[in-house]
């Protein structure tokens, strides 16, 4: 079952629609090669140090990218999220046609300014990754938020971040994280990204 906005999609952008929901993984060839990254990471976010979080995650992102033969992608990361009456913004994916595309990511929360846990920025990261690529990868026309996209999104959490080996008991296994709110900004054609963003139970 498509998620509700489908129907309102335009007849070829249902066919990308069903194309993104048909691809549930995305398989790393060596995620393990990641983990001292990751764990970086981790530490600079609890360091609050973002400039070092931008050069973690920028270096993570490129490995990814690198180990699945896809198109470079500039990460940026910020720091208070943005945040209006509808909630508040993690992060974001700029694609633009003959441009770089940029994936943006917010450390703090706009409430109480606290730096953000470290699996809800990886989560938000790895989010931006999937719409990256959906174009430069899957070379979609459009990055919908279909059940394949959000699979996929898990896919990569699980090979990214698996749990520590004391924590593998029943109870905390398969934890159902909330996908994060973020945006998709594309400028190559029109109405593009908007439909992503309706219907979806995190807005
Ligand atoms: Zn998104």
């Amino acid at each position: 079952m498509p998620l509700a906005y489908y129907k309102r999609l335009s007849k070829r952008d249902q066919r990308i629609y069903r194309r993104s929901d048909d691809i549930a993984a995305v398989t790393l060839p060596d995620a393990a090669s990641c983990f001292p990254l990751i764990r970086e990471l981790e530490r600079s976010l609890c360091a609050d140090d973002r400039v070092a979080v931008e050069q973690k995650a920028s270096r993570l992102v490129a490995r990814i990218v690198y180990q699945l033969h896809t198109d470079p992608v500039r990460v940026r990361v910020r720091a208070v999220r943005p945040s209006d009456a509808g909630g508040e913004l993690h992060g974001l994916y700029t694609w633009e046609e003959g441009k770089r595309a940029i994936i943006e990511v917010w450390m703090r929360t706009a409430r109480k300014r606290d730096v953000v846990a470290f699996r809800t920025f990886l989560r938000t990261l790895l989010h931006e990754v999937c719409h990256h690529l959906d174009f430069a990868h899957f070379r979609f026309a459009e990055s919908f938020h279909t059940k394949g996209f959000f699979r996929r999104e898990s896919s990569l959490m699980r090979q990214l971040d698996p749990p520590a080996p004391q924590m593998q008991s029943p109870q905390m296994q398969s934890p159902q994280t909330q996908s994060p709110q973020t945006q998709t900004r594309s400028t190559d054609d029109s109405p593009s990204a908007e439909p992503t963003q309706l219907g979806l139970p995190f807005l």
